[in-house]
Formats: C-alpha cells, structure tokens, sequence
C-alpha cells in the first residue's frame, strides 16, 4: 500500500528476547502532506493578485507628483508592503519546493569560488553605497556535486543576514576551505551577533532573536528554514558561532565526498 507508512522500533530484553514496537503513522504523514500542498496552493494562488496590486500602485506612484503629501507617503507605504509580501510568498514556495520536490536529478558541478563571486555581487548591491567590505576568501577552491540554484539561494540568505544584522562598514567574509574530513563554505560578520540560548531554534520558520528589529531589516523570517532545507539535501549540516556585539559564522559543512575530482594531492596535509 503506498499510502502505509509504518514506524518500527526495537528493543532487547535479555538474552534473545526482542520487543517490536510497529506503529502506524500514515495519518500523520498524511496530515504533514496537507499541510505542505497547503502551503505551497495559497502562496501560489496569491501571486497573481499581488501581481496585480503592485501593478496598480506602480502606475499611481509614478504619477503621484500631483497628489497630496499624505496620499503619496500612503502609496510609499504600500509598495513596500507589498513587496515584503512577495518576499514571503515566493521564500514559502521555495520552502514547499525544497520540502516536496525530489531534485537529485538537478545536481552538478557547482564551482564554489565563482559562486561566491556573484553572492559578494548580489550582497554588495543590497549593502549599498558606503555600505559593507564584502571579500570572498578562497582558502581552498571548491567545486562541489549539488544543486546550483539551492546552494546559491541558500548562500545569499546566509550573506543577506550577515549585512542586515551587522554595521555598515564592517568586513563581511565569504570562505571556502577543506578540512581532511570536509568541505565548509562559510559566511562571517562582524555584526550584533547571537546569544547562545538563541542558536539551536535559529532554522525554524519564523523564529527570531528579536521581533521588532527583526521586521525592520526587510528578511521575511524564512530564510535560514531555507539554509537548513538545502543542506540537508546536501548531506551537509549548518554550524552557527557566534558572540554578542561581535560578530558570527554560518558555516555550510559538507562531507568532503561531495567535492567533484578531490584527488588526494589537492587535500591539505598531502603536500
Ligand atoms: P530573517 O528574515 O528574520 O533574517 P532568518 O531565518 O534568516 O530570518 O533568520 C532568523 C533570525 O536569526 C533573524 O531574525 C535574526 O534574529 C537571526 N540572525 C540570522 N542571521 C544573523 C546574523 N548574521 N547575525 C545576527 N543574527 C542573525
């Protein structure tokens, strides 16, 4: 039956004996499916309005010169509402995407340092003039077997944060290195940092250190849910440091049987 999904569990008494427990829990598969096609229908079916909506107040703030001041603060206010809002919907089809989707066929070749690259590009556009030091250090050139778009989206929700949560004018770094056993691509900052009590719920949806400052830097609350989505697609794991008022680092750990060609010359301490 491929709607049966069975949870088994075994024990040992003693010498010989066994205790199998065999529980049934289709429904709450069944439910978790729901819940996740849910999801996934209403953020797709509120798309095209939206679309709309912004449509709609795009033309009125462009001829919005001979309107009074409070209308035009009003449909300011708007816009950017309702872009947080497309934020939102399209990070939730990306997590139903991540969640549903069997993307394994999609993997390549992905080189890690150009990669990079382009995250500092994005990130130092988002950062803006007199804005953050973004530098991409290669301790180790990377190419990595995955899937492109996911490690991208997932680097520049890790990059974003590292600007939104530090001072303009701080380094942010984006690192590839190798140890014997893995391969780790990580973000640094030198930003407001993290209490320790904060880090293990980091990657639920939603969850955030502070509320209110948290809705003002523009993330949509989603976005390490989507970190830890990936990598666990990745066969990789999310390792969080960090210290209050000094910084923190997200760092992407992969097994290092995920680098394409790591010839045994190339891996530190062969030289
Ligand atoms: P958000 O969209 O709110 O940034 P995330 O899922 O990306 O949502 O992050 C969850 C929370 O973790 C954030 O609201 C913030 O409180 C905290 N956080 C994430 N990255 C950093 C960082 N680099 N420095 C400090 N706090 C961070």
């Amino acid at each position: 039956d491929a709607d049966l999904f069975l949870n088994y569990q075994v024990s040992q008494f003693g010498q010989g004996e066994y205790l199998v427990v065999v529980r049934d829990v289709s429904r709450v598969q069944k439910l978790e499916q729901m819940r996740k096609d849910f999801i996934g229908n209403v953020s797709h079916e509120l798309r095209t309005p939206l679309t709309v909506v912004r449509g709609y107040l795009e033309t009125m703030s462009d001829n919005s010169d001979s309107l009074p001041p409070v209308w035009q603060k009003a449909i300011g206010q708007m816009e950017s509402q309702s872009k947080r809002m497309t934020l939102l919907i399209e990070d939730l089809l990306t997590l139903t995407r991540l969640e549903t989707e069997d993307t394994d066929y999609k993997q390549t070749d992905v080189d890690v340092t150009a990669l990079l690259n382009l995250i500092k590009t994005d990130a130092t556009g988002l950062s803006g003039e007199d804005g953050h030091q973004v530098v991409v250090d290669i301790q180790h050139p990377i190419t990595l077997k995955g899937v492109y778009e996911e490690l991208r989206s997932c680097l520049s929700n890790l990059a974003f944060n590292a600007i939104r949560y530090s001072p303009p004018g701080s380094d942010i770094i984006l690192r590839a290195r190798i140890t014997d056993e893995e391969a780790i691509i990580e973000v640094q900052d030198h930003g407001i940092g993290i209490d320790a009590h904060h880090i293990p719920r980091l990657t639920e949806r939603f969850y955030r250190v502070e509320k209110s400052r948290s809705l003002d830097t523009g993330g949509t609350g989603l976005g390490l849910a989507i970190v830890k989505h990936v990598l666990a697609h990745h066969q990789g794991q999310l390792r969080i440091e960090s210290r209050i008022n000094q910084g923190s680092t997200f760092a992407c750990v992969f097994p290092i049987s995920r680098i394409v060609d790591s010839t045994a010359s190339s891996l530190p301490g062969t030289e």
